[in-house]
């Protein structure tokens, strides 16, 4: 296979590939690809292309401190929300929300910030939740109920 650009055949390299992602700077380790070694062009085999997006997404997240869909779910459901609830309070459009707990999508920088500080400061989600119009779920005083479990768990 020869390079598009130079016509030089490629060459095998398991090397980092150093790449830009939302305007960071990431190096992915660990992938085998075709690199053309005039111009630096790299080729993805197909059956790379999977673990490729996922070492990009993780690589992401660690270097922008980015919540896991884990932590929005957990997020989501201590206040009792539902997926589009949770997405007016945070002012994301349908179906982010789904996206965002299945991992498919990464959350905005700003969207992320936003969520984190609700995690650590919950008068800021409950002002949120305020805002969008959706009361929390308040027993005496300010504690934010948890949602009542049923006996046989859904969750
Ligand atoms: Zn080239």
């Amino acid at each position: 296979m020869n390079c598009t650009r130079c016509n030089v055949e490629l060459i095998e390299s398991i090397e980092p590939i150093d790449t830009s992602f939302r305007g960071e700077q990431l190096s992915i380790e660990g992938i085998r690809h075709l690199r053309c070694p005039q111009c630096g062009e790299i080729e993805i085999p197909a059956d790379e292309l999977a673990s490729y997006s996922e070492k990009l997404k993780q690589a992401y997240r660690d270097k922008t401190d980015m919540l896991l869909p884990e932590d929005i779910r957990a997020l989501r459901t201590r206040y009792g929300l539902r997926q589009k609830e949770f997405e007016r309070v945070i002012g994301v459009s349908f179906p982010t929300c789904s996206r965002w707990e299945s991992g498919t999508s990464i959350p905005s920088l700003p969207a992320n910030k936003l969520m984190q500080e609700a995690i650590e400061n919950p008068p800021t989600m409950r002002r949120l939740m305020k805002r969008a119009g959706l009361s929390p779920q308040k027993k005496k005083g300010s504690i934010v109920a948890l949602p009542p479990r049923s006996h046989a768990d859904q969750s």
